[in-house]
């Protein structure tokens, strides 16, 4: 059903080598992405910008995420094999299928009903298998807690809560916090119940929703 030739392993390896010039240094995570055929997650006619650093529509108002963006977040997420990892935003599935190839157990949780749908049909189609939610993620996901990491792929006007409870002590969660447009890079570690925080870069990510977040949207 799906094409994956030489010419998409090409252009996922210049992709690879533009994230290490950008700064990405794991080897884990540019192996991972360097594995994830984007190009499933558009239209063949959109081939061209599968494997551009850039953010893309998939829909509902919604982006699947630029590379270099997946690429920090993951970066910062130290996943280990075996992790126990939330993700809020599944969106397209793509950051869920880099987590996988990390050996990560996946949960991910999608706000949008018709995102929600769509990738809980399209990943596992890919072979990639992570537990699917529709929720909001911005409440965490208390029946599965606590996760060693926590992703959020969507920017947020505070830490919610919720996710730092729900995250164990060892763990890390990285998360985009500001204003509706730019929002600086968090990341929070719990370590003998203690919350120590880091800030990166500005970004630019759709609006968390939810209690939690914006609000209902
Ligand atoms: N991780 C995605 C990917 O790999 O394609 C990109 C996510 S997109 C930038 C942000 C996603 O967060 C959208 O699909 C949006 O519907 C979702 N979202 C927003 N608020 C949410 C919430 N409270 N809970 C779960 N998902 C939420």
């Amino acid at each position: 059903m799906f094409e994956d030739n030489y010419r998409h392993r090409g252009l996922r390896n210049k992709l690879v080598r533009t994230l290490r010039k950008k700064g990405i240094k794991d080897e884990r995570v540019l192996e991972a992405i360097g594995k994830v055929p984007r190009h499933f997650f558009f239209d063949d006619a959109l081939l061209e910008h599968a494997y551009q650093d850039k953010a893309f529509p998939i829909g509902e108002g919604q982006t699947i995420s630029q590379p270099y963006t997946v690429a920090f977040q993951t970066e910062k997420l130290q996943v280990r094999p075996g992790d126990k990892v939330l993700e809020v935003g599944t969106g397209s599935g793509y950051q869920a299928c880099v987590l996988l190839e990390l050996g990560a157990k996946v949960f991910t949780i999608e706000y949008n009903r018709n995102l929600y749908e769509k990738a809980r049909t399209f990943l596992p189609s890919m072979g990639y298998r992570p537990t699917f939610f529709h929720g909001d993620g911005s409440k965490g996901l208390p029946s599965r807690a606590p996760f060693d990491r926590i992703i959020v792929t969507a920017g947020a006007p505070s830490v919610p809560s919720a996710l730092l409870e729900q995250l164990a002590d060892g763990g890390i969660l990285v998360i985009p916090v500001g204003d509706r447009e730019r929002q600086q890079m968090v990341v929070i570690r719990k370590k003998d119940g203690i919350l120590q925080e880091e800030r990166y870069d500005m970004f630019a990510f759709v609006p968390l929703l939810g209690a939690e977040g914006w609000g209902a949207g």
